[in-house]
């Protein structure tokens, strides 16, 4: 069988999915979480609580502020001890809703029953409302509100549904674990999401290295028509959207363009299931599966995890950080990004805990660059990072953004394969940011 991919670039880092094999387990309630008001793209939510207040689990704490936002609700019950700005994974301070957990009484209208419900009642408008109240956004690290994608302008038609089943990222399994124990779920949250964008074509993307991810899905969708499960070739950033995009349906996302403008909306895996959750049980999105592995580690988990739980408690469950640990990631080792702050608390985008040893980070010194072309190669996105190497270090940002460091996806493929060992990666993310904010502040005048 011939399997899709993307047509540029990519590599093939080893994927290391330690803990394939471990089945979701429910990590236990923290006695204290706390909730980042900004755990989603664009405006954070507004605090509609206060110090002493009793809350419930799935009550709103947060409310969006302006288009671009979305709703946060609380993960448990208890009695709220504080509203403060707090720092979270990256080391920024954010405003928080801290709470201390008394039993686990759900708010009124959440099912909590496992049954699953395939019955999907309502118009297209109240389907992206309860989507929208529920604070679902985008899973898969993104965690762009997804009520707003489910929306697209009049003049655009979604054609496609694209539901990111790739996990391509080394390390994560939570995704795999999702698909292998609640594929129903994604696949009625997919079926949700198709109604309300009026499409009749939904594909699944799945990688080639879950074949039981991929057995499970295709059982699942033989009672409908319209849902095809296609099997991925292994190749990273192959859950990247534009990637999909042109993997799925040969379309090209047109440079600084959205994907909606080749008539395709992308969804992530997890997103389809909160997705489920929030129109089928009234659930709001108070919990997420998360990996948490890595060499060093005695034990690798996929742990369903309340939002709001501190990284320190889900860290101490596998024995605590190993003596040999040097650092540990949020996200995968080729997206994400290093925690600052061991007692900053998951969130909605949090999909894996990966723990490295100095070895693994350890950088082998840069030297010049012999312009053998590999990062060019291996860019997804027809960039050449050589250059904005250069042009970054020289702070020429009116030639980066004519050379489009708008369009880079900060994968992370340009830096894996530099033998000179050129924090590619890092140059090129900085400077795409002095380049972004040039470029708003030139729109808002
Ligand atoms: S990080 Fe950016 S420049 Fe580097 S390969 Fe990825 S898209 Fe290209
Ligand atoms: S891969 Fe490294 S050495 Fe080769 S051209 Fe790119 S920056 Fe230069």
């Amino acid at each position: 069988m011939k399997y899709r991919t993307f047509r540029i670039g990519g590599v093939h880092p080893a994927e290391q999915k330690l803990a394939k094999d471990a089945a979701i387990e429910q990590f236990p309630i923290p006695a204290k979480v706390a909730i980042s008001m900004a755990q989603h793209l664009g405006a954070p939510a507004t605090p509609v609580v206060e110090k002493g207040d009793k809350v419930k689990v799935g009550q709103v704490i947060g409310t969006p502020t302006g288009f671009v936002s979305g709703f946060v609700h609380s993960s448990v019950s208890g009695t709220v001890t504080a509203v403060e700005p707090r720092a979270d994974l990256a080391g920024n301070m954010v405003m928080h809703v801290c709470i201390d957990v008394e039993g686990d009484e759900y708010a009124d209208g959440i099912v909590t029953s496992d049954r699953i419900e395939r019955d999907i009642k309502g118009s297209p408008e109240i389907l992206l409302e309860k989507i929208k109240k529920a604070g679902v956004v985008g899973m898969g690290g993104a965690t762009f509100p997804t009520h707003i994608k489910l929306a697209p302008p009049k003049d655009k038609k979604a054609e496609y549904l694209i539901i990111n089943a790739a996990e391509c990222e080394p390390y994560v399994t939570a995704d795999d674990r999702l698909m292998r124990e609640h594929p129903h779920e994604i696949v009625l949250g997919a079926r949700i999401m198709a109604r309300v964008l009026g499409v009749e074509m939904v594909v699944i993307a799945v990688e080639e290295n879950k074949p039981e991810a991929f057995d499970a899905l295709s059982d699942a969708t033989l009672r409908y028509v319209g849902i095809d499960v296609v099997k991925m070739k292994k190749k990273y950033p192959q859950g990247g959207e534009k990637q999909l995009i042109d993997a799925i349906t040969h379309r090209r996302v047109p440079s600084g363009g959205l994907p909606i403008e080749t008539g395709c909306v992308v969804q992530n895996v997890a997103t389809s299931y909160a997705v489920y959750q929030a129109v089928q049980k009234d659930k709001p999105l108070i919990e997420r599966v998360m990996t948490v592995t890595g060499e060093c580690l005695p034990e690798q988990k996929n742990y369903l995890v309340r939002i709001g739980t501190p990284i320190s408690a889900i860290l101490d469950s596998v024995g605590g950080l190993p003596m040999e640990s040097a650092k540990v990631i949020s996200g995968g080792p080729m997206m994400g990004k290093a925690v600052a702050n061991l007692e900053a608390t998951t969130q909605k985008g949090s999909s894996c805990l990966l723990v490295l040893t100095p070895e693994q980070t350890a950088r082998t010194p840069e030297t010049v660059c012999i312009r053998c072309g590999r990062c060019t190669q291996a860019c997804p996105m027809g960039l050449e990072p050589w250059l904005m190497n250069r042009l970054g270090r020289n702070g020429d940002y009116a030639a980066l953004e004519e050379n489009k460091i708008y369009d880079c996806i900060e994968c992370g493929c340009c830096q894996s394969t530099c033998p000179a060992h050129i924090p590619l990666l890092d140059i090129v993310r900085t400077s795409k940011a002095e380049v972004m904010k040039i470029i708003r502040s030139r729109a808002k005048k």
